[in-house]
């Protein structure tokens, strides 16, 4: 091909060129892991403003994580000027963004609020026991599951009633949809929305409100949708819809490594794209840059079993490098030890700790794996698993928070009522709902009218007081920033009493709390938002994403082993891998043995896995593994087998020997008495690596700079250590406060 010149494109091979120089209509970029397709992703986009002129407010990306969308935009900016005009975001945050924008359209009330997983729960345990037809033994999370695929389906209650089974999910579908139908209209009350309304009600809007979509096209002009093959069904329409008008549709994907099924993820979207768009051009790029050849041999030999798939070349561009490594351990505590072993070793040898990462099927086996770091003084930094979003004074706070900005938000307030007791007790709670109910308003406004509306017999005082303390958090909420709008919650709603009443645990508490309006300071100073936007970013921080993890690793230093499950590892790339428990039962997981195309679902997630290692991947097993509290003898994965002979077998004492799938009950290392062991001990792992910043301190009068406010002078200090607050006129924004801590200022 006749390729321009640009500096740009030849930072990329022919085929990748090619791609990114692709200017208008629908295309197609389908490769395997390592291709390159992001970074032609990012490319393409700095080559489209560079050299046709596109304008970077006219470019829309969509990632699979905010992270991902942040790292971005940090490349484009390297690359080309203007990039942070550009609109990159997961499909999630746009939805935020144009609901916010428009939703009134579809009847959405300003200041809704966003219910995660938890508050759906709440809803549908509070529905369960009013719907005839659903047993006490019935699971909410069922309900959850059904609902969420429903609405990835672009499902409405009626669909779920024309089933064509007369059960879903062990349900009969008419329980289903009342279930389905009773929850809308509740959340509807409550002005929210769910996460998968996010998408939904986008659609929704873009169909019915005609105008608003020509709007938001002229913002997204072209578009590019990273990871497709894991598009859901209301996803794919959302990106058809906005597409619809000027065709400018590049979509990057590889079928191998789509994982998200479960959740309603369908490959046939990026299968598809060339029957939705008959014009859409194909590039396909055929060299892995990440990997060594040896990890690209076994994950080629690994997705080849799979029976439908689109077959793809990928050919290695590195050298075999190091073997890769299978290790059994006799059970998941030597599993553990062996990988702190050679973290450790590698760490010896040089390799930085964030050059590793650990991967795991569940959540669970992570315990384990921290146990044996820590014993090695490693440190380690866990993405996902119980983060600080999740965290109950978290979420107490975010709770007030609001409620405070959306009166009607009952799960909220049922929330909070109670925390602290306030005694208001759950007679009641129940009266003023039942009021609430029938003149068919919130629960605040019950409370508000407890004493003049003779709600209550007795004690009706409370509630009032309860309405006048979030009267003054709506107001503290209109006019303070969300740093000073947290301490003011936390001050305020009793809650710091109660954590200073709770000993020792309360303490712990009461740090997570400070480190939520840290957490609302740090953003405040890269966000010129509310604190609605604040709590939006909050509710959609996925578990992969910088801020929570950030929060949730607070004593962690930033040189750490990362530990994240397989399915958050999509996408990034890591010198060093492991892989723990490539295990039948594990992985693939007990779930996925039922179905056959559960099975392929998980060599995909396998091959994901492989496909992160540059240069050293490690498998690892037990024979015996404790899970539910029981210790069972664990029998390979089935996966190993089928990429025998494409890795070395090393025993607990780093000697190569033969692997043979299967037979590991026959085998029983002639292991010597054990030399003297090794100790692991890394010396940079045992320093001091706790930071104080130094002191600062700030006179009257002061010249100072702010990174974002510029010049100012400072005319007052109040406060000391952690909480000294100054306050600095700025000529360009007028008189500010300021957190010390947190105003990054510098003195002029
Ligand atoms: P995945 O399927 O895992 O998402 P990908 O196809 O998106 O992978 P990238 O992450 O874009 O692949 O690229 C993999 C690695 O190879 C990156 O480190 C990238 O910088 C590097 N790379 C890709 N293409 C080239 C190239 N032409 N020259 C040098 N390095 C490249
Ligand atoms: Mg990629």
């Amino acid at each position: 091909a006749n390729l321009p010149a640009s500096d740009l494109l030849s930072q990329l091979n022919p085929n990748q060129a090619q791609a990114a120089d692709h200017y208008t209509g629908p295309a197609l970029v389908i490769a395997g892991a390592g291709s390159g397709k992001t970074r032609t992703l990012i490319y393409r986009i700095a080559h489209l403003i560079q050299h046709y002129g596109a304008d970077p407010g006219e470019i829309l990306a969509v990632t699979f994580t905010n992270k991902a969308a942040a790292e971005m935009r940090e490349r484009a900016k390297h690359l080309v000027k203007g990039a942070d005009k550009l609109w990159m975001s997961t499909f999630h945050s746009a939805g935020v963004r144009i609901l916010r924008a428009y939703g009134e359209h579809i009847g959405l009330r300003r200041g809704f609020v966003i219910y995660d997983d938890d508050d759906q729960m709440d809803i549908l345990k509070e529905i369960m026991g009013a719907v005839p037809g659903i047993g006490p033994d019935t699971n909410p999370r069922v309900l959850r599951g059904i609902l969420d695929r429903a609405k990835s389906n672009l499902q409405v209650p009626a669909d779920l009633e024309r089933w064509p089974e007369p059960y879903i999910s062990g349900l009969p579908r008419e329980t289903a949809a009342e279930v389905y139908r009773r929850y809308e209209a509740r959340k509807k009350g409550q002005n929210a929305i769910d996460f998968g309304d996010l998408i939904t009600e986008t659609v929704r809007l873009f169909k019915e409100v005609p105008g608003v979509l020509d709007r938001v096209q002229d913002r997204a002009c072209f578009i590019h949708v990273d990871e497709y093959q894991d598009t859901n069904k209301a996803q794919y329409e959302l990106t058809r819809l906005l597409a619809s008008r000027d065709r400018n549709l590049l979509v990057v994907g590889d079928p191998d490594q789509s994982i998200y099924k479960f959740r309603g993820a369908d490959i046939q979207n990026i299968l598809d794209f060339q029957k939705d768009y008959a014009d859409a051009k194909v590039y396909m790029l055929e060299h892995n840059y990440r990997s060594s050849a040896k990890v690209l041999g076994i994950a080629n030999r690994l997705i080849e079993n799979n029976s439908e798939r689109l077959e793809k070349t990928l050919l290695a561009v590195k050298d075999d490098g190091h073997p890769v490594v299978f290790h059994r351990a006799t059970d998941h505590r030597a599993e553990g030890d062996f990988v702190a072993e050679w973290v450790t070793r590698l760490h010896g040898q040089g390799q930085k700790l964030t050059d590793m990462a650990i991967l795991y099927r569940t959540n669970a086996q992570s315990r384990v794996i921290e146990e044996s770091l820590r014993r090695v003084q490693i440190p380690a930094k866990i993405v996902g698993g119980v983060g600080f979003y999740d965290r109950r004074e978290i979420r107490d706070i975010l709770a007030y928070a609001r409620l405070a900005i959306n009166p009607d938000d009952d799960v909220a307030l049922r929330r909070i009522i109670g925390r602290p007791r306030r005694g208001i007790g759950d007679t009641a709670l129940e009266k003023l709902m039942e009021w609430a109910r029938l003149n068919q308003t919130s629960i605040l406004t019950a409370c508000a009218n407890c004493v003049e509306q003779g709600i209550l017999d007795r004690g009706a005082q409370k509630p009032k007081e309860f309405a006048d303390l979030m009267a003054a958090m709506s107001d503290a909420a209109d006019n303070y920033l969300p740093g000073p709008f947290f301490r003011f919650v936390i001050e305020n709603s009793g809650y710091l009493d109660l954590l200073r009443q709770e000993g020792q645990e309360g303490q712990v508490r009461l740090e997570n709390l400070e480190e939520l309006v840290s957490a609302a300071e740090e953003w405040s100073q890269t966000n010129d938002g509310t604190i609605g936007d604040f709590l939006d970013d909050a509710a959609l921080l996925s578990s992969v994403d910088d801020m929570r993890a950030k929060k949730e690793n607070r004593d962690v230093p930033e040189e750490a082993v990362t530990l994240m499950t397989l399915h958050n590892a999509k996408g990034l790339e890591f010198p060093t891998v492991f892989i723990v428990g490539t295990e039948e039962g594990l992985l693939p997981s007990k779930n996925a043995l039922l179905e056959a195309s559960g099975i392929e679902e998980e060599r995909r997630l396998f091959y994901v896995g492989i496909t992160r290692a540059m240069d050293r991947l490690f498998l690892t097993a037990a024979q015996n593994r404790m899970q539910f509290g029981k210790t069972n003898a664990a029998e390979d994965s089935r996966f190993l087998e089928e990429i025998e002979g494409g890795f070395d077998t090393i025993d607990p004492y780093g000697q190569v020997i033969e692997y043979r799938a299967k037979t590991w009950k026959e085998y029983r290392p002639t292991v010597p008495s054990r030399p003297s062991a090794p100790t692991f001990v890394h010396p940079s792992a045992v320093k001091n690596t706790s930071s104080m910043t130094a002191e600062m301190a700030y006179r009257g009068g002061e010249k100072v700079t702010h990174p974002k406010f510029g010049a100012g002078q400072v005319l007052a200090v109040a406060g000391m250590g952690e909480r000294q607050e100054v306050t600095v006129h700025f000529p360009s924004v007028g008189t500010k406060k300021l957190l010390v801590k947190f105003a990054n200022l510098s003195l002029a």
